[in-house]
């Protein structure tokens, strides 16, 4: 059985015109990392399911990347491969299309896990990616438009209060994206980000963090999204996989996660999507809305939803 899964993002869409947009760009990757994983790979499955998100500026990933406070672009990603648990991520990167891309080549050409800021940028010019600017007019406009809110309010600086802001602006959490995949062998996982809106500079989330927003193991994978302060403390990509580690099924551990979060951190902080090694997909949030679509032997057409 093989199995893919992919998500672009949980939070709430204030304007539900938007909703079959976005159904359709998970569609559209899910179908891309679902031709890779014919192909036999669950690894470049994963990473064409996210290129693809990551080129639709719809999404909070790659083109169409979210800006910090200061105004500009710090993505996050990540990928991890179950068999042998070798990881790539990087994270505050900038002027680059495929973030996940990159991550990758940490994998695959270095000793290390993790790469960030400018040391990033430059691993990404020695493999070879070129320079590209990922921000919209559209993510242009809406920061002025939050930022202006926010300084209506007296609050420049929003210390200690992100997660306020969510509450208050849903649209600062947005659409980050990820895919896990089972290609009968190995459970991959990824994930790819521009943040949260009007998030600190300097400000690395989830996302990046193995463990945190991406984990996989000889079990299952998973990929957050939500408030990424909220992933890091629970540790949550990894202790959903240790669910499946206990007995349960993607579906299962994913519920259980974001249960945890909710009891921790309470409601509208967090989705997850998952595979286990048995091809099983799942997914769950405490937030409105999170876009998902997926796809499994036997399956003519994927299923989609938020
Ligand atoms: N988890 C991402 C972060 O905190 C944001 C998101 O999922 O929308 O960077």
């Amino acid at each position: 059985m093989v199995s893919i899964i992919v998500h672009g993002g949980a939070g709430t869409f204030r304007n539900e015109e938007r909703i079959p947009k976005v159904i359709a760009g998970v569609r559209e990757a899910v179908l891309a990392g679902w031709r890779e994983l014919k192909r036999g790979s669950a690894l470049d499955a994963v990473e064409e399911a996210v290129k693809a998100l990551e080129d639709n500026p719809l999404f909070n990933a790659g083109t169409g990347s979210v800006l910090t406070l200061d105004g500009k672009v710090e993505m996050d990603a990540a990928i991890m491969r179950g068999k042998t648990l070798d990881a790539g991520a990087v994270a505050g990167i900038w002027g680059v299309k495929n973030p996940i891309s990159v991550a990758r080549k940490v994998m695959e050409k270095t000793d290390h896990v993790l790469l960030i800021g400018e040391g990033a940028v430059k691993f990404a010019r020695l493999l070879g990616f070129g320079e590209y600017d990922p921000i919209t007019e559209e993510r242009l406009k809406q920061w002025g438009e939050l930022r202006k809110k926010l300084i209506e309010k007296g609050e420049t600086w929003h210390w200690k209060k992100l997660n306020e802001l969510i509450k208050e602006y849903p649209e600062v959490l947005r659409s980050t994206v990820g895919a896990v995949a089972f290609d009968g062998e190995e459970v991959v996982a990824g994930t790819s980000t521009g943040g949260v809106f009007l998030k600190m500079f300097g400000r690395v989330g989830d996302t990046p963090i193995i463990g945190g927003g991406t984990y996989a193991n000889e079990v299952a994978g998973a990929s957050c999204t939500g408030l990424g302060e909220v992933a890091i403390k629970l540790a949550l990509a990894k202790t959903a996989t240790d669910f499946v580690g206990l007995g349960m099924d993607a579906q299962a551990a994913s519920e259980a996660a974001i249960s945890l979060a909710t009891k921790y951190f309470g409601v509208d902080t967090m989705g997850i999507i998952m595979v286990d090694a048995k091809g099983n997909v799942g997914f769950a949030k405490n937030t409105k809305h999170m876009s998902y679509a997926f796809m499994k032997d036997g399956m003519e057409e994927p299923e989609a939803g938020v």
